[in-house]
Parts: structure tokens; sequence; C-alpha cells
């Protein structure tokens, strides 16, 4: 079994269900597994300023998914909550990223591990610190939490508010 972390957003229909529903569906795949779940927390837009505020999570899995296959689940995943792709960081139901792939460096064109964006953006450095803050970025060489604090430094827009269970 391999080890992988998932970031989870939704900012349209009822986000908080979806994100739980989601954490139920890896939780009972026959091919994924969950490991561990982070709390919800309720996130400033960005990019696309216009718009709601987002419901973000990120969870550990175990699966014996390859990256691709892993990546493909998690497209299907986000159409079976019925989103549709807009504009780029536009509303969605539902968005899943693969974060990280035990420590895996790949760049295909359709699929960039570790994610790209990661290191910029709070709604992924702070759920992910509360339930994995020693996983080491494979080309930064950072650690989540040090990746948070070094965001946290220099950031003051990104917005973050964790929700009482
Ligand atoms: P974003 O999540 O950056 O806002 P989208 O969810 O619309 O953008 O993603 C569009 C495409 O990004 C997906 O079809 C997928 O092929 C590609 N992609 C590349 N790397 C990843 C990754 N690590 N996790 C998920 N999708 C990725
Ligand atoms: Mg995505």
């Amino acid at each position: 079994m391999k080890k992988a972390a998932i970031g989870v957003g939704s900012n349209q229909g009822d986000s908080v269900r979806i994100c739980l529903e989601v954490f139920n569906l890896l939780r009972n795949h026959p091919a994924v597994s969950i490991f561990r779940a982070s709390s919800l927390y309720r996130t400033s837009p960005v990019g696309e300023q216009e718009q709601d505020w987002f419901i973000n999570a990120a969870v550990v899995v175990q699966t014996r998914l390859e990256p691709l296959a892993l990546l493909e689940l998690m497209l299907d995943v986000e159409k079976s909550f019925g989103r549709v792709r807009t504009k780029k960081w536009g509303p969605r139901t539902l968005d899943l990223d693969i974060l990280f792939y035990e420590n895996i460096q790949l760049d295909l064109p359709g699929l960039k591990v570790p994610h790209p964006l990661m290191s910029e953006r709070l709604f992924v450095l702070k759920p992910l610190a509360e339930i994995e803050p020693d996983w080491v970025h494979p080309v930064l060489g950072l650690s989540v939490y040090e990746m948070l604090n070094r965001l946290v430094e220099f950031d003051h827009q990104q917005q973050i508010q964790k929700l009482e269970k």
C-alpha cells in the first residue's frame, strides 16, 4: 500500500456535507482507505475573489492505486458530486487534488506531484499540517510544518477558520 495526501475543497452546494461524504466514500472504497482526515476549515477564495468562501480539508490515504489511477478516481469522484469544469479557480462543488504521493515527483501534462501550488496555499497547508506536519516536500526539502510557517510569515491575505465539530 502506498501513502498519498489529498486536498479536498468545495464552495458550491452544501460544502460541509459534501466534504464529509467524500471522507466516507474514501473510507469505504475498495482501493483506498483513509488513514487520517483533518478538521474542516472555512477559507477565503484565492484567485477569483468574487465567489463564496470554501470549505477545505486534507486526508491521508493508503492506496493500492498508482498515481494516475488515483487521479482518475479523484476526477470521477469530483464528477459524481456534480462538478462541472468552468473557469480556472472558479466555484466548484468539489475539488480533489493529489498533494503528495509517497515521496514521488511527477511532471506529466495531466498530473503534477507534489501539487505545484501547495506551498503557497494556506487552505492546503493548514489542514495538512494538522494530520501530517512532518511530511517533507520531495523538491523543496521542507516539511509541511516548515512550509506553513514560511507562508504565514509573508502572506497575510489568505484567511482560514477551523470549523467546530
Ligand atoms: P485546480 O485544482 O488547480 O484549481 P482543477 O481542479 O480544475 O484545477 O484541475 C484541472 C486538472 O489538473 C485536472 O484535470 C488534472 O489533470 C490536473 N492536475 C495536475 N496535477 C494534479 C494533481 N496533483 N492533483 C489533481 N489534479 C491535477
Ligand atoms: Mg483540482
